[in-house]
């Protein structure tokens, strides 16, 4: 949820919204979904660059936290981070829903008051606002079929001086809410945007499709791992503390979706949980906090607009015990920020629900052999507890939007006004190799080179060639598209065996030699 902050927004973030969409669309990186039958709200695909860019963000999460978890960092208890994969299925018993939660009784949106910890369904809420115009004035929210209007009217044209109509709370835009006192409430602007509480979308299994058959696609992919946390145990040989990570798709029937992909209907999240012993769980956490900012820094969102947020204790869930969010400040959100990643230590609920749910009670705690009062024989007598959980869940879309506002820069005096300054890691083309002109040689040169560069880097992403237009729009098309490296064969190749290189985040051209251009390209990609 987007928030207010007190800094300024930063140039970084003067950025508009339309000109990053309109450059998704026209190089491919996002598209609206069922585009020619008039697009599908809350739904977006990837185009062939986007697809690239997000595969890599996807890696490089996959990579930096379960093939080499955390860097080869030691976690609180001295040992190095350990997680193991998996890849649960989308569409899950419906009794994992009701275990965890998902589908106890909202059917409808709700909107929350943060203040009374009311909860109210949002299309029963109505609003007075200021006669005429909604400008400035605070407004007065109500509960249809509490009191009469017409009482209410009296309350709120007391409260607040002034003449009042009445509206639907639907009808006020987003960015009045903070205006609105809510029933009850002392402060204004308390009340939360309005969630569909049984927001799961709902399908059927087999051919009947009665009411028996009801299943849900998820939600999240958390609870895909719960699941599975005992069938994990037992076939590896992990020990607590351990991390099991999954990525894949999720999908939540938003009541709002909006703000390009920020909130989508289906949408990707890349999530860890984190098993270990409750007297540890505290330290866990504060590691997988701090070591999430550092890793959304590493793939190139460092700076003003990247946050880690604490959520105060009143705003958890009732059975999370701490939480914290990685945030970014997108144009849309600046000055405030909104939500990357959630960093949660939600205790031993998920464990204990699906003990309770699925009746297998005590079979789903954990036998840790290090734990226990000595035995005679020295050794531990053991200790069987339900593990507690910190969970780091990120969204994949939220992650390549971020990538691609922090990436997206203006400069007036370049002749590519455009430039996608993508992290090379990140970048779905790695490098581009052009003839100068196509003739002389030079074509057959750039696409040997083209073809060792391919062979070379072509798992992280695509290695471009065009022999068409002038070198500058060639360079330009680069620059928008966000192709870190440039080779150029000229004629000087043909005499002297070096290609120019042009960096794109400065224009700069040197020189380098031909047999050199791998290596050069190996050190900027990291590869
Ligand atoms: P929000 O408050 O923005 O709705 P959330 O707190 O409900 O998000 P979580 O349930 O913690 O989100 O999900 C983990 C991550 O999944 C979020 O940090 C976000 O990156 C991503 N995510 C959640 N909902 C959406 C959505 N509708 N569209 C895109 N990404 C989402």
């Amino acid at each position: 949820m987007p928030d207010p902050a007190s800094n300024p927004p930063s140039p970084a973030t003067a950025k508009s919204m339309d000109e990053i969409m309109a450059l998704c669309k026209r190089r491919g990186f996002v598209f609206q979904a069922s585009e020619i039958y008039g697009g599908i709200n809350g739904f977006w695909d990837y185009g062939p660059l986007g697809a690239q860019l997000k595969k890599n963000l996807r890696d490089a999460w996959w990579q930096d936290v379960v093939m080499n978890p955390c860097w080869g960092r030691t976690g609180p208890s001295g040992e190095r981070v350990r997680t193991v994969p998996l890849d649960s299925t989308i569409i899950q018993h419906p009794r994992v829903w009701q275990a965890s939660g998902h589908i106890a009784g909202f059917n409808d949106p709700m909107v929350d008051c943060r203040e009374t910890k009311q909860r109210y369904r949002y299309d029963h809420v109505q609003v007075f606002t200021r006669q005429g115009t909604t400008s400035e004035a605070p407004m007065f929210a109500f509960v249809l079929g509490t009191e009469t209007e017409n009482r209410q009217r009296k309350k709120a044209e007391k409260k607040f001086d002034m003449k009042m109509e009445v509206v639907a709370l639907s009808d006020i835009a987003p960015a009045d809410w903070p205006k609105v006192l809510a029933p009850h409430a002392e402060a204004i602007g308390t009340l939360t945007e309005p969630k569909q509480f049984n927001l799961m979308f709902k399908t059927y299994v087999g051919a009947t499709a009665g009411e028996d058959d009801v299943a849900y696609l998820r939600p999240e992919t958390a609870q895909g791992i719960f699941v599975q946390f005992k069938n994990v145990v037992d076939t590896t040989r992990v020990k607590i503390p351990f991390g099991i990570a999954q990525t894949g798709k999720a999908f939540r029937n938003e009541v709002t979706p909006r703000n390009f992909t920020f909130r989508s209907r289906e949408f990707e999240q890349m999530e860890v949980e984190f098993f270990c012993h409750e007297s540890e769980a505290l330290d866990w956490f504060s590691f997988w906090r701090k070591w999430r900012m550092e890793w959304w820094e590493s793939i190139g969102l460092a700076g003003e607009n990247l946050r880690l947020y604490d959520t105060p204790q009143k705003d958890l869930a009732h059975y999370a015990k701490a939480g914290s969010d990685v945030e970014y400040r997108f144009p849309f959100t600046a000055p405030g920020f909104g939500e990357l990643e959630g960093i949660a230590y939600r205790g031993d609920f998920d464990l204990r629900q699906h003990a309770e749910h699925s009746g297998l009670k005590d079979n789903l705690k954990y036998f840790d052999m290090t734990r226990g009062e000595p035995l005679p024989n020295g050794q531990p007598k053991g200790e069987k507890y339900f593990p507690h959980v910190i969970e780091p869940s990120a969204g994949l879309d939220r992650g390549v939007l971020a990538i691609l506002c922090e990436a997206y820069t203006k400069d007036a005096s370049r002749p590519s006004p455009e430039i996608m300054r993508f992290h090379p890691r990140v970048a779905p083309i790695k490098a581009a190799v052009f003839p100068l002109v196509n003739k002389d040689g030079m074509p057959e040169v750039a696409d040997r080179l083209h073809a060792e560069l391919q062979g070379r880097f072509g798992r992280s992403g695509f290695i471009e060639t065009d022999a068409k237009q002038s070198i500058g729009k060639r360079y330009a098309r680069m620059d928008e598209a966000g192709c870190p490296y440039c080779f150029t064969v000229d004629g000087d190749t043909l005499t002297g065996q070096t290609v120019t290189v042009r960096d794109r985040d400065t224009g700069k051209q040197d020189r380098i030699a031909l047999d050199k251009v791998g290596g050069f390209l190996a050190g900027k990609l990291g590869a």
